[in-house]
């Protein structure tokens, strides 16, 4: 069985979708903590930041990190400022073991972060 990530990835399970890019997908929280909260991924199953191999770790960063930004600035996020966040492993919080940046915006942030 797949991750809920590569699945949604693959179109197999619905979720909001607010931008694709190569490789990249970008698609609305089910549970957000801010009013724009938005979740970037690689479609290739990475399970986390710490997962990726030396060689593709610029490629791969860089492809999700620009659609993060440019949806931001769709969002109308880039004036009031936003946040983007890598949660990684048990002490980061994550709770998908697949690679996700998560872009919040909408309200001031708060630091440092629980
Ligand atoms: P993290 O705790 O950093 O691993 O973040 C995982 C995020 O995925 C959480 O904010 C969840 O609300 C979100 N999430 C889990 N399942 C789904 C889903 N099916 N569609 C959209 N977001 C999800």
């Amino acid at each position: 069985m797949a991750c809920i990530f590569c699945r949604i990835a693959a179109g197999e399970i619905p979720a909001n979708v607010v931008a694709r890019g190569d490789g990249v997908l970008a698609f609305r929280d089910v549970n957000p903590q801010a009013p724009t909260h938005v979740l970037v991924i690689p479609t290739q199953h990475v399970p986390s930041s710490g997962h990726l191999p030396v060689s593709e770790r610029a490629a791969v960063f860089g492809a999700v990190m620009q659609l993060a930004v440019e949806v931001a600035a769709q969002l109308g996020l880039a004036e009031p400022g936003y946040r983007l966040v890598v949660n990684t492993g048990v002490d980061g919080g994550q709770s998908v073991d697949h690679l996700h940046v998560h872009l919040l915006g909408g309200r001031r942030m708060h630091w440092p972060p629980g």
